[in-house]
């Protein structure tokens, strides 16, 4: 089949469009002919080198494509079906596991992370991560949905508690997980306040829902969100910026108020003073992807139309170098796809 590979670590010219040997099918696994793989910013961090990352690699987390083939021992699918893949590997055996943690499992990793993704024709995966989509929904919308929309459910729903009527501050809100994000709270009829750095961004924020819009690199966000919130500040800040903005974070909660990140995306190590996480009483809250749960739930809104892939453009697999050159710049508002 043809892939793209990285031999070394480093910059967009180290994505190799090669032939490589098909995946074998195993007993227990799914083969899936993939039709599209969407990038996220850890294709770029495991492109310029992440711990554990065997070389040479295959790079991309979401997947959507048809079952080309069943292995004996697996039951409920049939080739020709249209699927998406949960974007993880896990054990399925283990405590954490089994009482649904998946993400807390000690193997639990990112499909192209620590195991092969999906920038190639074939992947062979156990079922358990094998999810049927609906006929209307095209395999680039498919893979355009699951990793940000599953991270964004975690975060605000599972770990932050998100309810009815609250106030929500997400910051980057063009980024695939931010759209994904101000979609989410709005479902949860929460008031929405969103960051971006052009009045364009901002636009297509509003689109998707958000209430209020803050351009990060001419107004300050904790200012803004003061004026905005008549001096209350947010219930939940939806962080994945990192050293960049969590002061400006911190300062745009109320009282009680509660932080959730998934990332450092400007640099990991935030500054902060003590007393202000408790005498008011903050919550820190971390999360990295979800659960086989989360993702249940969050795909159930999407398959309903009720949740809206955002999708930026599209690269064919052999334009691979092109479509991080394009996620690099972040001139982006949603997801970059691949298709095959
Ligand atoms: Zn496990």
């Amino acid at each position: 089949m043809k892939a793209i590979r990285i031999h070394e670590f480093g910059g967009p010219e180290v994505l190799r469009y090669e032939e490589v040997s098909d995946p074998a099918l195993r007993q227990d696994r799914v083969l899936v002919r993939i039709k599209a793989c969407a990038l996220n910013h850890l294709d770029l961090w495991v492109r310029r080198g992440l711990p554990g990352v065997k070389l040479p690699h295959i790079l991309g987390s979401d997947i959507a494509g048809e079952i080309a083939a069943v292995g004996d021992c697996v039951t409920g699918f049939e080739p020709r079906q249209r699927v998406l893949l949960a974007p993880m590997h896990f054990c399925n055996r283990c405590a954490k596991c089994t009482a649904g943690l998946q993400n807390q499992c000690p193997e639990f990793t990112v499909l192209g992370n620590l195991v092969g993704g999906g920038n190639c024709e074939l992947i062979a995966v156990p079922p358990e991560i094998v999810i049927p989509i609906p006929d209307g929904l095209e395999f680039t919308q498919a893979a355009s949905v699951p990793l940000v929309f599953l991270t964004a459910w975690h975060m605000l729903v599972t770990r932050a508690g998100i309810r009815q009527g609250q106030t929500v501050l997400v910051l980057a809100g063009s980024s695939g997980v931010g759209s994904a994000a101000i979609q989410i709270a709005k479902l949860f009829h929460a008031r929405v306040i969103t960051t971006a750095g052009d009045s364009g961004k901002l636009e297509r924020a509003a689109a998707l829902g958000a209430d209020y819009g803050i351009d990060h690199y001419q107004q300050k966000i904790s200012q803004e969100v003061r004026k905005i919130t008549d001096k209350q500040g947010v219930d939940i800040v939806f962080e994945h910026v990192g050293a960049a903005t969590w002061e400006e974070s911190m300062k745009s909660l109320k009282p009680g108020g509660t932080i959730v990140t998934c990332g450092a995306t400007t640099g990991p190590n935030a500054a902060f003073d003590l007393r202000f996480l408790y005498a008011r009483q903050l919550s820190f809250l971390g999360s990295y992807m979800g659960t086989m749960a989360d993702l249940y739930e969050v795909l159930s809104h999407v398959f309903a139309a009720r949740l809206k892939p955002v999708i930026d453009r599209t690269f064919a697999l052999q334009e691979t170098r092109a479509a991080h050159e394009y996620l690099e710049k972040s001139q982006m508002f949603g997801k970059i796809v691949l298709t095959l």
